[in-house]
């Protein structure tokens, strides 16, 4: 469904304004399923149904009125789009249009007029697009300017063979053959027309009279489709060079050719007919501006390509009628731009000061859009086809069934892999298998041709290195953590813990220093009975982890289990209950009290009375973690499936002495008809020790305070080239390998910012990962970057590990080229949910309930891995997530920034939020970095609060300089020993 506004597909907008986030504007949506359209004599509504209009919820105020409703039996294209919205709002009276301009250089070097214009010289010579006047075809035809102060050189190239020959007489009517013209009108009002068809004859006339005969030479080459013109004249039969440098001419460049129905023209200028409108000036020296390539507009594929001598200050944009324009931030010159441009008219500007003037109308319409989706796993691609804005006749043809093609070709435009196909609807796929021999770097093209129409479009495919090499997987343990230890009987020691088993699936001691964290093994209860657990076997055991298999019966019923321990304490346990009916089954635990003081979610949820529900919080993680002020029992399990009801599983009670947490799977009947799977970690916790130096720890950002760590490279987020940025945002690879080069290593350990797991479509693998490992729902920034819009998509950590090859790559590539690089700072950081099935994620459970799936698990993976590499490159990782520490997962990092989340805090309270909106049980839980075991690095938002909140902006100069400000909000801090950042707090 696209969405016009003033007949037009409008840009997306920004997904944050502000501070605040704002629904995405999204015009353009792809449904997975076809509309169902109601009967001929059904009734549907747009907008609020009318019972709920109705409600006395609903606002009166917010009605949307309709001025006209039109349903149609076929979708609109975008001119259409455009024709039926003129009817109403007739289009703006125009401005005349602005003439184009073009200085023609000088040149130094001999030119020889031999038809051929291949003298290195050309290619720093004026250039002029010969674009369609009148014409059914689209052909490329340029046309190339320069001097040489005696002479004028003026060159044509045209992309269709020379059709039409017949005259070799001065001055016969060339024009009935296929040539080239250049119309003059010098500054003395002397009007000059040449032309040259393809046997180098020359019709030449002054001021309309043939009569007139220069000395200009010319000559033709011939090939198979293609031609080109060479031609020049003496500047003195011109007026001479001082009167045509000293002021502008006017002029046109202009082509025909005869297609055997009908002559189809071409030329620069910008009047409706051959005409010297336009205009030039001789240069008076080298100084040049061109355009190369301006890609295919009226397919919105934008390629602007440009070329100049250094000193050219080259300004581009796009003006959509009627919207805002699309400026390229910077100086174009030696630049390319490329982009999707949007649907409707429009018009292309470029300017060169002093030297180049031209601007283009044009109107984009899309009648055959495709899409690519790779499935490296499955050896093919899926591409989508869409008719759907070809227009009526299109669509009716299509109804009929329509034949067509996809085919996959190489960089150098050789067939791979073809697909024939026929359709019957406008929207289809068709699988385009990849060729037998393996794909190398390199951007390749798919091209579909249905009907008339045909479409290509790019598909990059990247260095494969990373996913072959697949860093940071192996058994090796990062420091802090050592290999695990096996100690008698079945005792096994990692980092600070000892845990012990029985028969049972899960540890039925953990000891951490000298402490024993349980009060009680941990009790299965199926159906009122602990099962008879058989004992199990080892079926693994690496440095890394330790797998254990068994299994247990009650009646007859049967859980299938396996766990693994790791080395940072982590025990992941997957289990399988048979099919049959349950009436209960709960796995619950018991810790002493002083391991209870706090109940996490990860977030903090306060005792009310004896009893926890941490489910009742907004953010629901599926964890129960009853922890002190540093050790505690963790619990996660990955999803809702098969728990009944699902609403509310985990629970906690206390008495004096002791607390016990519950994992309530079943508590009300059920029967299932298959196995039912689950997956848990349970851990003590803290899982690592803190760095030694975590008290010497100053974060910032690019920051004036004095720090020991730095997070760079946020220069993704802005429009213009900033010095640090990356290939791409999220990317770990350099634009400016010599910035980085001649980093200190000295002073600051510097961390790129980053997103775990997100890749931008500016990047050479985005392509290649394909859409199938999207996060669901879909995960996206967005931003625009030279001009650029570009896409940063998450991908699904259970789902796939290209991304992960990927980074890993990336930084340790950079970590060991670029000593001044320290490691990673990760945002948007927290673990969240996927629902893709195709994943393994989410869907419909053993009781047909839905579910959707947690990432910790592969998150818990992914980050593992990249520690491990930036470990092995000596160096740290930052990750900030609000306060939702994980240990599971995010232990695997070395600072970890909370306090965004206190920003509220803050906002309504300035100068006492630290010390009066923060509990005291929240510092000693969801602020204390011993549960952690990871240093946390506060953030605070004092200066953030007095610069963005519009009601406290005239305090925030007060706020950086006033030192009670600092004393409020560094005195918690002190006393519950969290380091801050030297941002918003002077
Ligand atoms: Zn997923």
């Amino acid at each position: 469904m696209n969405l016009y506004i003033d007949a037009r597909i409008p840009e997306k907008t920004p997904v944050i304004i502000g501070d605040r986030s704002v629904p995405p504007t999204s015009p353009q949506k792809t449904y997975p399923t076809p509309m169902q359209f109601p009967e001929a004599s059904g009734n549907f509504s747009i907008g609020l149904q009318a019972d709920w209009q109705k409600r006395d919820t609903v606002n009166n105020e917010h009605k949307t009125a309709y001025d006209s409703v039109v349903i149609h039996n076929r979708l609109l294209n975008a001119a259409e789009i455009l024709a039926e919205y003129e009817k109403v709002i007739p289009p703006v009276k125009k401005e005349p249009a602005r003439p184009h301009f073009s200085v023609i250089p000088a040149v130094a070097e001999h030119v020889s007029v031999d038809g051929n214009p291949a003298e290195e010289c050309w290619q720093k010579s004026g250039k002029f697009f010969l674009l369609p006047l009148k014409s059914s075809r689209d052909i490329a035809i340029s046309a190339q300017a320069m001097h040489d102060r005696e002479n004028l050189y003026l060159s044509f190239v045209s992309g269709d063979s020379c059709q039409l020959r017949k005259y070799d007489q001065r001055d016969a009517k060339l024009w009935e053959d296929s040539c080239f013209e250049f119309h003059l009108q010098t500054p003395d009002n002397n009007y000059y027309q040449f032309i040259v068809n393809g046997n180098g004859t020359i019709y030449d006339s002054l001021n309309k009279d043939a009569a007139w005969n220069s000395s200009a030479r010319a000559a033709a080459t011939l090939h198979d489709g293609s031609w080109s013109v060479e031609l020049a004249v003496p500047l003195a039969e011109l007026g001479g060079y001082d009167a045509l440098s000293a002021a502008n001419s006017t002029a046109d460049f202009c082509a025909s050719t005869w297609d055997s129905l009908a002559y189809q023209l071409f030329h620069w200028g910008s009047s409706r007919g051959f005409a010297p409108h336009d205009e030039i000036r001789l240069g008076k020296d080298e100084q040049y501006f061109r355009i190369e390539s301006l890609g295919d507009l009226r397919l919105g594929n934008l390629s602007l390509e440009t070329s100049g001598s250094s000193k050219a200050k080259v300004e581009a944009s796009i003006l959509p009628e009627g919207y805002s324009p699309i400026v390229y931030p910077e100086n174009l010159n030696n630049r390319i731009w490329e982009r999707r441009l949007p649907a409707g008219r429009q018009r292309l500007q470029v300017e060169a000061q002093g030297l180049y003037f031209y601007s283009h109308e044009y109107t984009v319409n899309f009648p055959l859009e495709i899409r690519h989706n790779c499935r490296p796993d499955n050896n093919e691609i899926e591409v989508s086809l869409d008719l759907s804005n070809a227009g009526g006749e299109a669509l009716q043809q299509v109804a009929a069934t329509a034949s067509g093609r996809v085919q996959l070709l190489s960089p150098e435009e050789r067939v791979l892999s073809e697909r024939e196909f026929s359709i019957s609807t406008p929207l289809a796929k068709v699988i385009l298998p990849f060729p037998a021999e393996p794909l190398t770097e390199g951007v390749y093209s798919i091209h579909a041709e249905v009907l008339e129409f045909s479409r290509s479009i790019s598909l990059q495919i990247p260095d494969l290195a990373p996913y072959q090499e697949h860093l940071g997987v192996d058994h090796t343990i990062p420091p802090p953590w050592e290999p695990i230890q096996k100690l008698t009987g079945n005792q096994y020691q990692v980092w600070g813990r000892v845990y012990e088993f029985a028969d049972a699936p899960l540890p039925v001691q953990i000891t951490a220093g000298d402490s024993q964290l349980l009060s009680r093994p941990p009790s299965w209860q199926l159906n009122g009975q602990e099962p008879q657990w058989m004992a199990p076997k080892i079926e693994e055991s690496h440095p890394d982890y330790v797998k254990f298999a068994g299994a247990g019966t009650i009646g007859d019923q049967r859980i299938d289990w396996t766990g693994e321990l790791w080395f940072d304490g982590a025990y992941v346990l997957r289990f399988t209950l048979s099919a049959g009916a349950v009436q209960n089954f709960n796995i619950s635990w018991q810790v002493p009290r002083e391991f209870a003081k706090f109940v996490l979610n990860p977030l903090y949820v306060p005792w009310e009375g004896d009893q926890v529900v941490p489910g009742d919080t907004a953010r629901k993680d599926n964890v129960i973690w009853l922890t002190g002020p540093e050790k505690g029992i963790f619990f996660w399990h990955q999803s809702d499936a098969n728990f009944f009801p699902q609403k509310n599983p985990l629970r906690a009670v206390r008495d004096e002495r002791t607390a016990t947490a519950s994992v309530n799977i079943i508590s009300q009947p059920a029967t299932f008809t298959a196995p039912a799977g689950y997956t848990m970690v349970f851990m003590g916790t803290p899982s690592r020790p803190a760095r030694e130096d975590s008290r010497m720890i100053n974060y910032g950002g690019y920051s004036r305070i004095a720090t020991t760590h730095q997070s760079i490279a946020w220069g993704g987020f802005h429009p213009k080239r900033h010095k640090d940025d990356m290939i791409s945002l999220n990317s770990f690879i350099p634009v400016d390998p010599e910035y980085f080069q001649g980093l200190d290593t000295k002073i600051v350990r510097r961390h790129i910012y980053a997103m775990p797991c997100m890749i931008s479509d500016a990047h050479p693998a985005y392509d290649y990962f394909g859409q199938d490992n999207w996060s669901t729902p879909r995960k996206t920034h967005q931003g625009v970057k030279l001009g650029v819009p570009w896409t940063v998509d998450a991908f699904c950590m259970n789902a796939s590990e290209r991304p992960a090859d990927l980074q890993c790559w990336e930084i340790d590539q950079t970590m060991r080229r670029y000593p001044g690089v320290n490691g990673i700072y990760f945002d948007v950081a927290s673990t969240g949910y996927c629902e893709n099935q195709h994943h393994g994620c989410g869907g419909i459970d053993a009781l047909g309930q839905h579910y959707r799936s947690s990432n910790a698990l592969g998150y818990r993976r992914f980050l593992l891995r990249i520690y491990k590499i930036v470990k092995k490159n000596q160096g740290s990782i930052m990750l900030h997530s609000h306060v939702q520490f994980m240990p599971m997962t995010q232990a695997f990092v070395d600072f970890f920034a909370p306090g965004e989340n206190t920003f509220q805090t803050m906002a309504t309270n300035l100068e006492h939020g630290y010390c009066e909106g923060i509990s005291l049980e929240e510092y000693q839980s969801d602020f204390n970095w011993r549960k952690a075991g990871v240093t946390y690095c506060m953030l605070l938002q004092t200066g953030r609060a007095a610069g963005m909140i519009p009601a406290l902006k005239q305090y925030e100069k007060e706020v950086l300089s006033d030192p009670k400000y600092a004393y409020s909000a560094l005195t918690p801090m002190l006393q519950h020993d969290l380091n801050v950042w030297g941002h918003y707090v002077s």
